[in-house]
């Protein structure tokens, strides 16, 4: 089976998950039937999925309307009628061993000879799943996380059996629904997200139970002097306090005394009323950012760190694989492997030392491979090397950026991928600042053209990160960040290939390109007005420059999105095509810059910019300066020459 092939997708359970994977399936074209136990739970599911699109469709992010995506989901209390005709199955029914054999035992028996069989089970083992089929190389793991609409991370799990044909056929089917997929290539309990997470809240409950901290005191430090989207008991609290319990327990690690209390009295977090915090009498989680000075923040992420050395060291995920996980599954605000690379892997280890002998406990017990790789002096960014490779920042030529990945070909095409998918790859002021390094510190001869994407599916950028340029006193704000001058002015054809939103400040880095290839499906937009704000980054200016003023001032002053064809319709973008066209699309003008003449097309590029600001006499005069510097180059003797002789030329950009 291969994901071309698969058209029919059956999810079991129509409950919190259930109904959600079966909504994002829909959404994506694929016929989908929903089956749950009881008439009423697949008919709660269907009314919450209803619920769902209608929200998504008044925030203009469905490309259809309800009624069409609902059309594509059947539901049924049957089972064998629910599989008879199924390509791919989500089993999405309770967290129970024995229930889930039961229902994978059913699936082997009904499901069509090739069908995947999938489980989204959280903490269950795949492998033992897999056990109640004759046909385990067809199981896979496919964790998705709460709420599958908005969550962009999906954790593609191989049981021991598993086949790669089964993998690859899950992870592309994650992609075909807009996910992000990551491979957890062993079977390990906690897959990559959850063991990661598990010292996030289990390490600050020790602490607590031993009476070396407070709970405000930890949920300060880690959110406001580590930047963690949430405090480890709030966390808890949120998703339950005997979620994390049972997890724990089936684990069969023991559970802090401060956890198994809380469990005792049913206090359980925000669905009881009470749990760390007092959501019925209280404020809830009501720590203050001052809270946490004296809180030890390393004792917890040295311990995620730990995890996370372990995942690799076994080769459960690479680096990039786990922080992708914490980023988009937890919303960390930067993978863990980059993070403890910034500390130090030293320090770390240092630290993981200490408290295993103060304390003789086996949790802090450093894995091997963050051993080795201390010893083998990978001992993070500072080194040059640590779970991640790091170039010569220090120097000339660009360095290793943590927010955009880069990669210059032999034949001269530099791609860079905006990396903050977690974000819709927004622009901070630090996003635009590696841009900006990076296109004034490459070597422009090496280069003959730029491509620039955004990461995951969802977006080529949403806009500029509001939370980063917050802080800012007004006087630093109105220095134009120089990045999108910098792609402006860079000395070969820029390509924009947007696939999603392209808003705000995302719209301006497009607009500084010279070119703009879009999927149909993607959207533009200036939305800063409805916050009080003008386009930064050139934006009123250069919009009016490519769009005129009629249309331009439309965009800005009302703020709202308009969609790809009428992008190309305006003319602010070169190209709207399906994205099945995209790639070739890009590809297509990529190749035609790449065989130009470098040379000619960097006087073409300069003379045209500054040309749309000179007069029309200045305009011209430049244009013939630039012609008559070219007239001199062998690129032009060149290409004279293959025209003569009617073949293609070569041009060296001498
Ligand atoms: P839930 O209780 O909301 O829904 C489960 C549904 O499955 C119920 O409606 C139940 O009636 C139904 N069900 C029971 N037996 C069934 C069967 N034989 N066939 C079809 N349906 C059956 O649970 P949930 O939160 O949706 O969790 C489902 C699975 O997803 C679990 O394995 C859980 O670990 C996993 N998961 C949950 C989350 C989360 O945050 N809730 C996140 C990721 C994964």
């Amino acid at each position: 089976m291969t994901v071309s092939d698969i058209q029919s997708v059956t999810v079991l359970g129509a409950g919190n998950m259930g109904h959600g994977i079966a909504e994002v399936a829909a959404m994506a074209g694929y016929d989908v039937t929903m089956r749950d136990v009881e008439a009423d739970l697949v008919e709660d599911g269907y009314d919450d999925i209803e619920w769902s699109l209608e929200k998504l469709a008044e925030k203009d992010r469905l490309d259809e309307s309800v009624e069409e995506v609902l059309a594509r989901i059947d539901t049924t209390t049957d089972l064998e009628a629910a599989v008879a005709e199924a390509d791919f199955v989500i089993e999405a029914a309770p967290e129970r061993m024995d229930l889930k054999k039961g229902i994978f035992g059913d699936l082997d028996e009904f499901a069509p000879d090739d069908a995947i069989l999938a489980s989204n089970t959280s903490s269950l083992s795949i492998t033992e799943m897999a056990t109640a089929t004759s046909r385990p190389e067809q199981v896979v793991g496919m964790h998705f996380f709460n709420p599958p609409v908005r969550m962009d991370l999906v954790e593609v799990i191989y049981g021991e059996e598993t086949s790669d044909d089964t993998a690859e056929t899950a992870y592309e089917f994650v992609e075909s629904l807009g996910k992000t997929p990551i491979y957890v290539r062993k079977d390990v309990n906690g897959f990559v997200v959850n063991t990661v997470l598990g010292p996030f809240t289990g390490e600050p409950a020790w602490t607590v139970s031993n009476g070396e901290a407070e709970i405000r005191e930890a949920d300060a430090a880690m959110v406001h002097r580590r930047g963690y989207p949430m405090g480890p008991f709030e966390l808890a609290d949120l998703t339950g306090i005997d979620v994390g319990y049972h997890v724990r327990e089936e684990a069969g690690r023991p559970i802090p005394p401060i956890t198994e209390q809380k469990v005792e009295d049913d206090e359980l977090g925000r669905k009881t009323g009470t749990g760390f915090y007092d959501y019925e009498d209280g404020d809830g989680a009501d720590y203050e950012p001052g809270d946490g000075e004296e809180f030890d923040t390393l004792r917890v992420e040295a311990r995620m760190i730990n995890e996370a050395a372990r995942l690799v060291g076994d080769g459960v995920a690479t680096p990039d694989e786990v922080d992708t996980g914490v980023k988009l599954g937890l919303g960390f605000p930067e993978g863990i492997c980059r993070r403890a690379d910034k500390i130090g892997l030293d320090a770390v280890l240092d630290k993981l030392r200490t408290l295993h002998e103060e304390t003789g406990d086996d949790r802090f017990a450093p894995d091997d491979y963050l051993v080795e790789l201390v010893e083998s002096g990978k001992t993070g960014e500072d080194a040059g090397a640590g779970f991640h490779e790091y170039g010569d920042s220090g120097g000339d030529g660009p360095g290793d950026y943590r927010l955009l990945n880069y990669d210059l070909s032999d034949d001269g095409l530099l791609e860079v991928e905006l990396d903050r998918p977690e974000r819709m790859n927004a622009l901070s002021a630090d996003l635009l600042g590696e841009i900006d390094d990076l296109l004034s510190s490459v070597d422009a001869d090496e280069v003959r053209c730029v491509t620039f994407e955004g990461a995951g599916d969802r977006a080529f950028s949403a806009g500029a990160d509001i939370g980063g340029f917050a802080d800012l006193e007004p006087t630093d704000a109105m220095d134009v960040t120089p990045a999108f001058e910098t792609v402006n002015d860079f000395e070969r054809p820029v390509i924009a290939k947007i696939d999603g939103y392209c808003l705000g400040a995302g719209l301006e880095l497009a607009l500084a390109c010279d070119l703009r290839i879009a999927t149909e499906d993607s959207q533009f937009g200036s939305p800063e007005i409805g916050l009080g704000l003008i386009p930064g980054g050139g934006g009123t200016q250069r919009l009016l420059r490519v769009l005129g003023e009629t249309r331009a001032k439309e965009l800005v002053f009302r703020g709202n999105r308009i969609d790809a064809d009428r992008a190309e319709d305006w003319g602010l973008v070169n190209r709207a095509v399906p994205e099945s066209e995209f790639e070739d699309t890009v590809s297509e003008f990529v190749a035609d810059v790449l065989e130009g003449p470098p040379v000619g097309l960097k006087v073409a590029k300069k003379v045209m910019n500054e040309g749309a600001d000179a007069s029309l006499d200045a305009a011209l005069a430049m244009e013939s300066q630039g012609f008559g510097l070219l007239m001199s180059t062998d690129d032009v003797r060149e290409g004279t020459a293959a025209f003569r002789d009617d073949r293609d030329p070569e041009f060296t950009g001498e």
